[in-house]
């Protein structure tokens, strides 16, 4: 039986749930919400609440967006046939902080990753495959991560790509081996954007 009651005990197993949260973590959190006001808990109730009803995915380039397409796939002034594919949402973050990148972006949600069971179809990437077979887009930029992931997941891409007629190229290496780009400063992602290579 657990030491807390009930209702403490629950908000403690799905604080866990969250990314680099552990029990320690979680217990700090739900005490710090228990002794919030009303008004603050309930904001935080409703902000979660708003954060499933009111988002969802593009269903261009599954971006996470309030308006389906996205700000990216409607915007006048980016080029649609030059598109960059990222892992997650938040990679889009770091290109766009290069201020200099103009295209649109897809998003695959996640890597291969055959020891989680990850597979090509658990990735987001039909709907790139057809937009590349219909010939709406000139080239590809393989912007995931150079881990060995992200790596498997561009190598994977470009070979599923290759029957279509489009450009396909992968950023340079200038972001450190290994790392995740979402981390890489502004100056790095600049330089692995202009440094990209055909494959
Ligand atoms: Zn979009």
């Amino acid at each position: 039986m657990s030491r807390y009651a009930e209702p403490m005990a629950r908000l403690i197993e799905e604080l866990k749930k969250l990314p680099g949260v552990g029990t320690r973590s979680a217990q700090r959190f739900a005490f710090h919400l228990l002794r919030a006001s009303d008004a603050d808990a309930q904001a935080l109730a409703d902000a979660l609440l708003a954060l499933k009803a009111g988002l969802r995915l593009c269903s261009i380039c599954n971006n996470v967006t309030d308006v389906d397409p996205c700000a990216y796939c409607t915007s006048a002034t980016r080029n649609p046939r030059l598109v960059c594919v990222v892992e997650e949402p938040t990679s889009i973050a770091s290109i766009e902080r290069t201020r200099s990148y103009q295209g649109v972006y897809h998003v695959l949600h996640g890597t291969l990753s055959p020891l989680h069971g990850v597979g090509p179809d658990q990735l987001r990437a039909g709907n790139l495959l057809s937009r590349a077979a219909l010939g709406e887009i000139d080239e590809i930029i393989l912007a995931t991560s150079p881990t060995l992931e992200g790596e498997a997941t561009a190598t994977w891409l470009a070979n599923a790509l290759r029957p279509h007629s489009v450009r396909i190229t992968r950023i340079a290496t200038g972001v450190p081996a290994g790392s995740d780009i979402e981390y890489a400063d502004e100056v790095t992602m600049s330089r692995a954007m202009d440094n990209r290579r055909d494959v």
